[in-house]
């Protein structure tokens, strides 16, 4: 099996970006950073270094913070008309659609994930965030209303409100889906007028700064959108430490999202969390099997595993236990693993090694405890994969089930009715997605209303959309992305007294 990328085959565009120098974008343009310390980028599917990035340190930090400060004020970008901001986002949605095989190859390249998958979700779910957001610069309304006021019976007065940008947005990633998290943060920026400081993972950092590149091409206003990369014990600490920063959007994992809750604390900045998960896919006594089962293979498999909702825990009633189980251990049997700019792999590696490593503790936590393991093992060689494992036999209360793996891992479980079913879903830390596959219309509106959970499928797993609110509950997150919770999130509501006639 040839298990690492053929870069020879590469457009000539992402070779050399790939391949390029790459400083920190701040105030419009590029910058060394001032330490001249660089970190390396690893292609998983070598191990190989392909290139470098900078790491910014504090005061970098504190440049780009300073740059989005003055460009929330810069009368450029402060009194652009809502459909003139609208009019250079679509124009960013088109700079990235005309690079989407670059940006693809990038983004494969850097993360481990199928070309597929990067051009699918990262790509091209980053020109329909765009697009969609686009369209909230101009709706960006507040409210009239006709006040009470009961002690002054003999004056009158409107009430209005009016929503205004939520102002500096330090926003930190993860790197499972980076383009496309970097976008989520971007497009409610830009929609509501507020300024940013992107700090993508330092695993996965390229396509962000080709997106800085693609914003400064795009003709938005210098200093609203800065780039910082680096560690996130550097990078973005001293990000999220520094005064200079309004809101905090972070999407990442549970212990990180703790740690930004507390500093933001004293300051009462503004924040958004979206966390880790152990989501649940129950599949009920009527579920269509034929369905349910390719279904939970792949909202475990998908993406490797590194999927924030991944069904990583599948509760299945007794009847169908043993026929789910060996239907997903044959979907994991027959998937291709392989570098992701081969079109034939149907998996490909995690996103590095010492993640790789944490996967295989788990599994191996697993079977140490008695757990049965299908599948689950390192595969030698240079590259950073993992075969697809499936564990039967573990206690619901142990680590492998409880903890977030993010990797190709699914925990099986029975149940013998609802309430055991429910009581298993919801025995959790976590709250971020579950699904329920049934064919029973009342089934399915029982667990809705009875999951504990962000966001809840039915006969499906993984959908999102960018009309619908996405968050989690629990340690799974606090407020939401996306939607229109996502937009009005980046604004500040004021409220306006008006008197009309004593
Ligand atoms: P992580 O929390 O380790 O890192 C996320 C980001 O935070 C990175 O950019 C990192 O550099 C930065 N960071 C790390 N320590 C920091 C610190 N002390 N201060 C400020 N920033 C810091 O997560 P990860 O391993 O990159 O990503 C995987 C996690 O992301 C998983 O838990 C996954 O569930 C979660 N995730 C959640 C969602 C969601 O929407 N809920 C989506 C994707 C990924």
């Amino acid at each position: 099996m040839t298990t690492a990328n053929d870069l020879s085959q590469l457009t000539a565009k992402a070779a050399a970006f790939i391949g390029g120098e790459k400083g920190l974008f701040i105030d419009g343009e590029w910058r060394a950073p001032r330490s001249g310390e660089t970190l390396p980028v690893i292609d998983p599917s070598s191990g190989r270094e392909v290139g470098r990035i900078a790491q910014a340190s504090a005061d970098d930090v504190d440049a780009a913070v300073a740059s989005a400060r003055r460009a929330l004020e810069d009368p450029a970008w402060a009194r652009m008309k809502p459909h003139q901001r609208e009019e250079i986002m679509l124009r960013l949605a088109e700079l990235i659609r005309a690079e989407a095989p670059s940006l693809a190859e990038i983004e494969t390249v850097n993360s481990g994930k199928l070309i597929a998958n990067t051009r699918l979700f990262d790509v091209d779910l980053s020109v329909h965030t765009l697009r969609y957001m686009a369209g909230w610069a101009t709706k960006l309304h507040g409210e009239t209303m006709d006040l009470a006021v009961p002690y002054a019976p003999d004056m009158r007065f409107n009430g209005f409100t009016r929503r205004f940008p939520a102002g500096v947005v330090a926003a930190i990633m993860p790197w499972n889906v980076p383009l496309c998290q970097a976008v989520w943060k971007l497009a409610p920026v830009l929609a509501t007028g507020c300024t940013v400081i992107l700090k993508p993972s330092e695993l996965t950092s390229l396509t962000a700064l080709r997106l800085a590149e693609l914003c400064d091409e795009a003709g938005i206003t210098p200093g609203v959108v800065n780039v910082v990369t680096g560690t996130g014990e550097v990078t973005g600490k001293a990000l999220i430490e520094h005064p200079g920063v309004d809101k905090i959007n972070f999407t990442g994992s549970t212990r990180v999202g703790q740690f930004i809750a507390e500093q933001a604390a004293p300051a009462f900045k503004h924040y958004n969390l979206e966390l880790g998960g152990k989501s649940p896919l129950i599949i009920a006594e009527d579920a269509d099997l034929e369905k349910a089962i390719p279904g939970a293979a792949w909202a475990i498999y998908g993406n490797s595993g590194q999927n924030c909702c991944a069904g990583s825990r599948v509760l299945i009633h007794e009847k169908h236990f043993d026929r789910v189980v060996a239907g997903v251990a044959d979907i994991a049997a027959s998937i291709r693993l392989g570098p992701g700019l081969d079109p034939a792999s149907m998996m490909g590696p995690l996103v590095g090694a010492a993640h790789r490593a944490r996967v295989a503790e788990h599994v191996e936590r697993a079977r140490s405890a008695g757990g049965e393991v299908i599948g689950g093992e390192i595969v030698e060689g240079d590259g950073s994969y993992f075969t697809p494992a499936i564990v039967t036999g573990l206690d619901h209360g142990h680590p492998t089930a409880q903890q977030e793996i993010f990797g190709p891992v699914l925990c099986a479980f029975p149940f013998k009715d609802d309430e055991e079913a429910l009581q298993l879903a919801n025995d959790t830390a976590f709250g971020l997605g579950a699904s329920i596959w049934t064919r029973g219309l009342a089934t399915a509106n029982r667990y809705f209303e009875r999951l504990k959970a962000g966001t809840v499928w039915i006969n499906t797993h993984n959908i999102l959309d960018l009309s619908l609110p996405f968050g989690g509950t629990k340690q799974s997150g606090v407020g939401f992305e996306l939607g229109r919770e996502g937009v009005m999130s980046h604004t500040v509501l004021r409220a306006g007294v008006m008197l009309v006639d004593e």
